[in-house]
């Protein structure tokens, strides 16, 4: 069996609900697939901004963010079933009724509970509406509710999973609907919602924002799954941010190591959480043009031959970089490190890059609005500091033919580091 991810982007109007089914038809072929969608569009961002007018007490702000949300899904939906009578439009009312009755109501304090509860809105829609128009067009298939396959605890918005339970769940629940070749009556395709979850006691909770390929990821390691593809936006995973370099190139095949190493270094595009549970089975991770489904994409497996054929570049902005000088003009040594990886590690400051001298110690992180000035209010217990912020972080891996000049003219190189395989290098924008 395989599972599909669909993003927000790939199903924001009719046109693209149409793609998307055409894409899972063309490629369903005989074997069990399980399709993840997102919320349609920049619905979760709409429903966010719902959530705080809710918690602000604004009910003029949050009914109108409310009519715009449903009218928007209602005029969708209004054009894939052009039979207003038909029953889809009763249950997706139904769905906007109980988000509506939530709200008219006063807010709990817990935000992240209303949160859950509110934003989750974006895929229940999403999934009733591409299921019955699969439906329509006939392809049978089974919506099943995320929130009884994704067991996890009451973190609400930042949800974990309880790993055992869900793969348990998983297997148990969908099992009966993903029988190759069952035809009509059992369905080999499911439906479900990304992004969302439910704890043991039923109540609804979220993974995280852009949580949906984590979602993929843990039903196809609960199923064993052949592969995963994400459908994006996007040819696949290119080498840099077309915005930031010209040029950019598709990258056909990384290991998942080489993957991981780029989301560490800031490469948004996958997130590790959706990584880890693909290479412990060793599940490929594809990821595909939903504009040009018929071009390959990129594949991330257990292959890492290819991982060094070109350089790829990343860049984190809002850098700060802070030198820091004992008091006592004592050599900087383990007494004064352990310090300062414990003033770092108690404000929850990930360190980005750091290189020593005898009397100083050089740290990069990104810039916070509370944690930044909180540590260096405690480093300057015992040490004198220097700091400098708007800076950016420019890591490039494979480095050997990289073309840096692009990335660095017109700046002066504040820190510089170098590995077998990472070159890393701190700039600062020349005013
Ligand atoms: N709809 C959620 C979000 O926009 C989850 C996702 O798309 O992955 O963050
Ligand atoms: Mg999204």
């Amino acid at each position: 069996m395989r599972v599909f991810k669909f993003g927000g982007a790939s199903v924001k109007d009719p046109d693209s609900v149409k793609n998307v089914a055409r894409i899972i038809r063309d490629h369903h072929g005989t074997s069990p697939l399980v399709v993840v969608l997102s919320a349609m569009g920049k619905t979760t961002n709409a429903l966010e901004r719902l959530c705080a007018h809710f918690m602000e007490g604004n009910r003029e702000a949050m009914m109108e963010d409310f009519t715009q949300i449903k009218t928007r899904h209602m005029a969708i939906a209004e054009e894939l079933f052009p039979d207003r009578t038909h029953p889809v439009f009763n249950t997706l009312e139904q769905l906007f009724y109980h988000l509506y009755y939530y709200i008219i109501e006063k807010p709990g304090n817990n935000y992240n509970y209303e949160y859950d509860r509110i934003v989750s809105t974006g895929e229940m829609v999403s999934t009733q509406i591409l299921s019955t128009y699969l439906t329509e067009t006939g392809l049978s298939n089974r919506l099943y509710p995320a929130q009884k396959l994704i067991i996890t605890d009451a973190s609400f918005r930042d949800a974990r999973v309880d790993w055992i339970m869900s793969v348990q769940t998983i297997q148990e629940q969908l099992a009966p609907f993903l029988k190759p070749g069952t035809g009509q009556d059992t369905p080999s395709l499911v439906i479900t919602q990304g992004f969302l979850g439910g704890t043991p006691q039923g109540f609804t909770t979220t993974l995280g924002r852009e949580g949906s390929d984590y979602t993929a990821a843990i039903i196809a390691y609960a199923l064993q799954a052949r592969e995963v593809v994400i459908w994006k936006d996007v040819p696949g995973l290119l080498n840099a941010d077309p915005k930031l370099l010209k040029n950019s190139v598709l990258l056909e095949n990384i290991s998942y190591q080489e993957a991981l190493e780029l989301s560490y270094y800031g490469a948004t595009v996958i997130h590790p959480k959706t990584i880890k549970p693909l290479l412990s089975k060793g599940i490929p991770l594809k990821v595909r043009s939903f504009e040009k489904p018929e071009s390959g994409g990129s594949v991330i497996d257990d292959n890492a031959s290819n991982d060094g054929v070109c350089p790829s570049y990343i860049v984190k902005f809002n850098q700060v970089l802070v030198s820091i000088f004992p008091k006592d003009f004592s050599f900087i040594a383990e007494d004064n490190l352990s310090r300062i990886f414990a003033d770092f590690a108690r404000n929850g400051v990930k360190i980005n890059l750091m290189q020593n001298s005898a009397i100083s110690f050089s740290v990069c992180f990104d810039f916070d609005k509370t944690k930044t000035p909180a540590l260096l209010k405690d480093l300057e217990q015992n040490f004198t500091t220097r700091y400098n912020e708007g800076l950016q972080l420019i890591t490039v891996r494979h480095y050997e033919n990289a073309q840096l000049d692009d990335l660095v003219k017109d700046r002066e190189v504040m820190m510089e580091q170098r590995s077998r395989t990472t070159l890393q290098l701190l700039v600062k924008k020349q005013s």
